[in-house]
């Protein structure tokens, strides 16, 4: 059991399986469409034993500029079917409002489509199965910026165990097939909730989000 753990973390840390898929995809001209991906992620509810009727794709502007990636849905996101609409969710609009942006302006997803039991992490095996799928999902939006939030978020791209705490507030690159996205990992608003005393690095990191924006929009209108 062990050893199927390893050597699924190695193919998903590898990206090996990935680009066997890929390649094997395009042969077969396999279009990347917002329909084909949900019927992909609906294929994943087995994992944690759900159906369609439970999965969280997405909420908010297909055209943004900032796409939004968290962990997972949790309780409330589940019945909504809508990604960040419980208490976290209020938060993260408090955060976007606060650098002038609402809902209709981003993009927001999560890493995993379907509410882990017990809203527990989801494990490395878990993210290894939806990485192709958010791989997949910020090709199709092909966002100017990516916000990631929470260490699930950032670790799903950046393999190694990075510390949030270390590394928010950095832009870094996510390369996927023969694109570079700018990305910047910051606190995740369920973190915030417990710690409030870190919303001051937050809005740090909220305030090179703004400036990028603007900048992005002085230059593509
Ligand atoms: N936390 C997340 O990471 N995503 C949600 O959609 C809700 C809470």
């Amino acid at each position: 059991m062990n050893n199927l753990k390893l050597i699924s973390d190695y193919y998903h840390f590898s990206e090996v399986f990935d680009r066997l898929i890929y390649s094997k995809k395009n042969r077969n001209n396999e279009k990347n469409t917002f329909e084909s991906l949900k019927k992909e992620i609906e294929k994943l509810s087995i994992i944690y034993n759900k159906n369609k009727n439970n999965l969280v794709f997405a909420d908010g502007n297909k055209n943004a500029n900032l796409m939004v990636i968290g962990e997972a849905p949790g309780s409330v996101e589940e019945k909504m079917q809508r990604p960040f609409v419980g208490d976290a969710g209020k938060l993260l609009d408090k955060m976007l409002s606060s650098i002038n942006l609402l809902r209709k302006d981003v993009y927001i997803t999560n890493v995993i489509n379907f509410r882990p039991p017990d809203n527990r992490k989801p494990t490395d095996t878990e993210i290894g199965q939806f990485y192709p799928i958010i791989k997949k999902h910020i090709e199709l939006i092909k966002p100017k910026i990516i916000l990631l939030l929470g260490s699930t978020a950032l670790e799903t791209f950046f393999k190694k165990k990075y510390s949030i705490s270390k590394i928010r507030g950095t832009w870094l690159k996510i390369q996927i097939n023969d694109k570079a996205y700018d990305c910047i990992p910051s606190f995740h608003p369920a973190f915030l909730l417990r710690q409030p005393d870190q919303k001051k690095f937050s809005w740090i990191d909220l305030k090179l989000i703004r400036d990028r924006l603007t900048k992005i929009n002085s230059i593509y209108g």
